[in-house]
């Protein structure tokens, strides 16, 4: 795809985030205006060759692409909401992270102001941005997005997941529930084992092996879910529930923490009540899908 790195764009916040993503379009040559509440921040992107609009409105004038990045929704709608700020005909691709109904809204919000929307989450730090490690999850339509994908690139790893809006925001938080899960699930394993004078060192190797190992389940797990059928093929929900147990007693007899796996075996015995015990460990979802009991 050719890099038309001659495509303006503006960037309305300059708060670490914001500084970095318009340090990479001013990096891959992109003609780049910025605004900030604070203009002194603009002070570095300035000396780089960036233009500094003298209000949000020149800002959003300046490009047909316009990047929002600031602290969260309520300062989005604090900005652009006031209705001499003209939205007609411009691009926004909001990377202010938020959760999904934030993101739905703000596309209808945009809708009616005229502008094209696409909703984005950074899985990425500022130090980051500009290499392809920097992956920017976007959401909304197709045709917008690969627009302004050439332009995107120079941030990172620009990946579209959608049209609907809220699923930038949505696979933002399922990531951040795998990693606390697999963080969590490793310092109750280093706890154990501190027990026995294990340091966290020596444990996590063996610890990365098994989360790379279940890792690898993942997608033969997610077809059983998108069957609705989980046949035991490898074990049974009440034999992992049994394992669940000795590792609540373990933890309890050597004085750790019991709180997560307890956590763990209260679902899958709900589970199991419900008649799901000879089934396979994701029939689960089962739970999952549901509101908190
Ligand atoms: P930050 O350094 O605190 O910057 C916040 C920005 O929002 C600043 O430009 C600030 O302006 C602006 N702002 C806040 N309230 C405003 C208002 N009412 N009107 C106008 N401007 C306002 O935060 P950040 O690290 O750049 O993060 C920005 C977004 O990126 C957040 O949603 C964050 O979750 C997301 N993100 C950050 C990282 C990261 O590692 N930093 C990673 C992924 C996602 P002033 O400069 O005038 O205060």
């Amino acid at each position: 795809m050719t890099n038309k790195t001659d495509t303006p764009v503006a960037v309305i916040g300059l708060g670490l985030m914001g500084r970095a993503l318009a340090g990479a379009f001013l990096k891959a040559g992109h003609p780049t205006t910025v605004w900030n509440r604070t203009p002194a921040k603009a002070g570095q992107l300035v000396a780089r060759g960036a233009r500094l609009a003298p209000d949000v409105g020149a800002a959003l004038a300046a490009a047909p692409l316009t990047i929002v990045c600031l602290t969260d929704y309520d300062a989005l709608h604090a900005l652009l909401d006031p209705g001499d700020v003209d939205l007609n005909g411009r691009t926004l691709i909001n990377l202010t992270s938020g959760d999904s109904a934030q993101a739905r809204e703000a596309a209808r919000w945009a809708e009616r102001r005229g502008a094209r929307y696409l909703d984005g989450a950074i899985m990425a730090v500022p130090s980051g941005i500009g290499t392809a490690e920097a992956v920017i999850l976007h959401s909304g339509p197709e045709p917008d997005f690969a627009a302004h994908k050439p332009t995107l690139d120079a941030l990172g790893t620009a990946v579209h997941l959608g049209a609907d809006h809220g699923l930038a925001a949505l696979y933002d938080v399922a990531g951040l529930a795998m990693m606390w899960s697999v963080l969590n699930a490793w310092l109750q394993g280093t706890a154990l084992l501190g027990t026995a004078s294990v340091d966290a060192a020596a444990y996590a190797p063996f610890a990365q092996q098994i989360a790379t190992g279940v890792a690898a389940w993942l997608p033969g797990y997610a077809e059983q879910i998108d069957r609705g059928s989980f046949p035991a093929e490898v074990s049974a929900l009440e034999t992992d529930a049994r394992s669940m147990a000795h590792l609540i007693e373990e933890s309890e007899a050597v004085g750790v923490n019991a709180e997560l796996p307890r956590l763990f075996k209260a679902m899958a015995d709900r589970a199991i009540a419900a008649g799901h015990g000879a089934e396979q460990y994701p029939v689960l979802i089962e739970e999952f899908t549901k509101p908190t009991p």
